[in-house]
């Protein structure tokens, strides 16, 4: 599968879309990404950081009930629907557009807890994975100052697999994967 696979506000997932995914930790993923995932909770494991793989691969009918839970949720404190439809949006992608269809995005958190983290960025095994992932081909994809041009909030927790050696020039570069597929030739 092509790992620079771009989905975001605009790219939805490519109709007939169907990834090669493989389980680990209980955790569906990408075959490719899954073996680079396993490599990277390794290599943290071996320096001390104790990190669980959250959230891998949804289905688009698992994505949709996500979306529409939250909409009603803040429909529910008297927000109108284009509001709610509208805060969403800024964490959470719509379905045919979550990274998460695709098997190539992964949410980590601390081993002791079951949901993502708002401070999972200031904690070690956040500060670890955002300063080492882009060995293993991960990038953290919703950096922070970045959300008007991936059109997604800071998300500490969110990683996505686009692969070596894409993920160390992301990283030496400081660009979004937007960014990379604007400005280099692939
Ligand atoms: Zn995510």
């Amino acid at each position: 599968m092509d790992s620079l696979l771009l989905i975001d506000r605009t790219h939805a997932i490519p109709e007939g879309f169907s990834p090669d995914l493989t389980e680990i930790n209980g955790i569906l993923l990408d075959k490719t990404a899954a073996q680079a995932c396993e490599e990277m909770l390794t290599a943290a494991s071996d320096s001390g950081i104790r990190l669980k793989l959250l959230s891998g691969y949804r289905s688009r009918e698992y994505q949709r009930g996500l979306f529409r839970r939250s909409v009603s949720e803040y429909m529910a404190s008297d927000m109108s629907y284009r509001e709610a439809a509208a805060i969403t949006a800024r964490y959470l992608a719509a379905p045919a557009h979550s990274e998460h269809e695709t098997g190539l995005a992964a949410d980590f958190c601390t081993a002791d807890a079951d949901d993502t983290q708002e401070g999972f960025g200031s904690l070690p095994e956040g500060k670890w994975l955002a300063a080492n992932s882009h060995k293993f081909g991960f990038i953290l994809r919703y950096p922070r100052m970045k959300e008007h041009i991936t059109g997604i909030a800071y998300e500490p927790w969110h990683f996505r697999f686009v692969g070596l050696p894409h993920s160390e020039r992301m990283f030496a570069s400081g660009i979004t994967l937007e960014e990379y597929l604007y400005y280099y030739e692939i």
